[in-house]
């Protein structure tokens, strides 16, 4: 039997598959076996889905559909925060689903921007919503709080000098697509048909976001975290809507790991104190885990066979020797920067540095992908580190 093929057809077809594996190289997930979720300091990594709306708010999705996409995407813990309102928590929602731990927060609608609300004690959740920020200004230490998307073209944040805060939102999946171009936006849906990573295209490199963040640490500790802000609820008409993004996709896309000593037991409460303690002292990155799973990241300081991690304090008595691990070994650009500046680059999995200089230490790590035909590979957002402060006294 022959087969039949039209030249020019063919012509036409080997260049659009020539651009589209190109192109598609933004849009693939990079597989790493095994999941590491001992990191190389043996802190268990667990990763996270924070500032999630449901049916209790704008969002469309019930705890029950949440915990089994979390589940899907073996994420261990979600921070749900629906708009100014604690009923899901009386509801008795905050707790364990089949292995999945939920907990909830408040997204607080504020004269200073939207702020996410973590009550660290039950004070908070018994407090009437409308005075619930004047209660927080005074006593800052009873929730921990985090300025939400603090660059949305509506509801930005209007006051960075505000009382107390925790820290910030570096990256806001509900925000990500407000600045991107026709192009860009198209692309996405496009890829939506066969990538399940397809929002990859959508992330941007948070500058605003940490040029801020940088200012911020000149004078205290000021924590990140990345945030989804998944509604999966898009108003098409007055009674329609569609589930998109959906939660799958966005939970896909963006994690807060936390870096604990033990794994978690089982118990809500003692749990969800390994959460708070966790993202107060600032032991935990942002993973754009969408471009490739990124448990498994190390970024520790030592001196004098004394170790030291995102948080934390080194008094600068003698030499310090900073260590970064890559989970993906390939195609990555790791940057450590002192006080926003870079300080060293590395093009492979690991990046060491010798120092005996004052400063705030954080990690950037980009991915390189071709993101366009004849075009060299760009850097695609993947792992934002908390700082290691090394202090003269
Ligand atoms: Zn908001
Ligand atoms: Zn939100």
């Amino acid at each position: 039997m022959r087969i039949y093929i039209n030249k020019k057809l063919l012509w036409i077809f080997i260049p659009l598959i020539f651009v589209l594996i190109i192109v598609l190289d933004n849009y693939q997930e990079r597989y790493i076996p095994p999941d590491i979720s001992i990191n190389s300091k043996n802190f268990v990594d667990k990763s996270g889905v924070i500032h999630i709306h449901t049916v209790y708010s704008d969002g469309s999705g019930t705890f029950k559909e949440l915990s089994e996409v979390a589940k899907k995407v073996k994420a261990d813990f979600l921070i749900i925060s629906d708009h100014n309102t604690w009923k899901a928590y009386y509801d008795g929602k905050e707790r364990y689903y089949d292995g999945t731990l939920i907990l909830i927060g408040m997204e607080l609608s504020s004269p200073v921007g939207h702020l996410l609300i973590l009550p660290e004690d039950t004070i908070i959740t018994n407090l009437r919503v409308d005075t619930l920020f004047k209660y927080l200004i005074n006593y800052s230490s009873q929730a921990l709080i985090y300025l939400a998307h603090p660059f949305h073209p509506k509801n930005p944040v209007t006051n960075w000098n505000f009382g107390r805060y925790n820290g910030l939102e570096l990256v806001n999946g509900d925000s990500e697509w407000r600045n991107d171009n026709v192009l860009e936006l198209v692309e996405a849906l496009g890829g939506a048909i066969f990538f399940s990573s397809y929002l990859n295209i959508l992330m941007d490199t948070p500058e605003r976001a940490l040029n801020i963040w940088d200012k911020l640490l000149e004078s205290r500790k000021v924590f990140i975290i990345g945030s989804t802000d998944a509604h999966a609820n898009i108003k098409i008409s007055d009674n329609r809507k569609i589930k998109f993004p959906s939660y799958y996709s966005s939970f896909k896309m963006i994690r807060t790991h936390l870096l604990i000593n033990e794994d978690f037991t089982g118990d809500l409460a003692t749990d969800r104190n390994l959460v708070l303690n966790s993202l107060k002292n600032g032991r935990c990155y942002v993973g754009i885990d969408g471009y490739c799973n990124t448990r498994g990241f190390s970024f520790y300081a030592v001196k004098e066979n004394r170790f030291f991690y995102m948080g934390d304090n080194v008094k600068i008595d003698s030499f310090i020797n900073f260590v970064v691990l890559s989970p993906d070994t390939s195609d990555v650009r790791i940057k450590l920067l002192k006080n926003g500046k870079i300080v060293k680059m590395a093009e492979k999995g690991k990046l060491t540095y010798k120092t005996d200089e004052p400063g705030n230490y954080r990690v950037e790590i980009y991915q390189l992908r071709r993101v366009f035909p004849f075009i060299r590979k760009k850097e695609r957002p993947w792992i934002y580190s908390n700082p290691i402060f090394v202090i003269k006294d």
